[in-house]
């Protein structure tokens, strides 16, 4: 039941969030703004110190309760065979799926081997297919990632940096974060600075409300160690050109 009190108490740190006068309105503009935007404005997830106190099975009974009551508002009949089992749904799906990269427990562990053909050429990565969600308007972020490094005499296997970019597109996420986070993280995996993430990405809540612009897709970069430099960064956008199987 304790548990229970720090889910369903106020969400909000109170920074604000007054619920008369301008203070409001002016908050809410602000927050209007970076949300339409997708205004990044941190770097780490903005998780909370008590984020896994609760177990996943609580989560998804307290998630399930609200989510019913989001469908209850919005005046659907929950009687309805085809949407009784929605809220539950849901509530499983951030859980589990969608969100569950949010949970430490979750991150894949990369195991190093030594590079023992000696290669040290470039190795990328392309086309990795994920999907995110934008957490400004919690509608889907979807399309490819490319990840290069150059091995610093270790080795991880390649199914190993698909595994830490679906990790991590698997929380709420503003592209330039995930983009970031997943460069980090592949510096820490592979001992090393040299490491590039691309991103290019389509975000529902551009193409399907809003602006409603179908085509435009966002591009994000992480360039560490080498890929600064200008001829390693042209090498890398030459091989993610190149159409496969030629
Ligand atoms: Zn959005």
């Amino acid at each position: 039941m304790k548990q229970n009190e720090i889910l369903l108490s106020s969400p909000h740190k109170g920074n604000g969030h007054t619920h008369n006068g301008h203070k409001h309105q002016e908050s809410n503009h602000l927050h209007d703004d970076i949300g339409d935007g997708h205004i990044l404005t941190s770097l780490n997830t903005p998780l909370r110190e008590d984020a896994f106190q609760l177990d996943d099975d609580l989560k998804i009974e307290l998630i399930e309760k609200h989510f019913e009551q989001i469908m209850h508002i919005l005046g659907l009949d929950l009687t309805d065979d085809s949407l009784k089992g929605t809220p539950h749904r849901v509530a499983k799906m951030y859980v589990k799926e969608i969100f569950s990269g949010l949970n430490p427990a979750n991150k894949p562990t990369a195991k190093l081997f030594e590079n023992q053909y000696n290669y040290n050429q470039m190795l990328v990565e392309k086309n990795i297919t994920f999907y995110s969600t934008c957490e400004h308007h919690f509608v889907p972020i979807f399309g490819k990632a490319h990840v290069a490094y150059f091995s610093s005499g270790k080795v991880i296997g390649l199914s190993k940096l698909n595994r830490i970019v679906q990790y991590f597109a698997k929380r709420p996420q503003v592209q330039e974060r995930l983009t970031n986070q997943i460069g980090e993280e592949l510096k820490k995996a592979l001992a090393t600075e040299d490491v590039a993430v691309i991103m290019d990405a389509y975000h529902l809540c551009v193409s399907s409300r809003g602006i409603q612009d179908t085509n435009s897709s966002t591009v994000t970069a992480f360039f560490s160690g080498k890929f600064e430099e200008e001829s390693v960064k042209a090498e890398l956008l030459k091989y993610i050109e190149m159409k496969t199987g030629n």
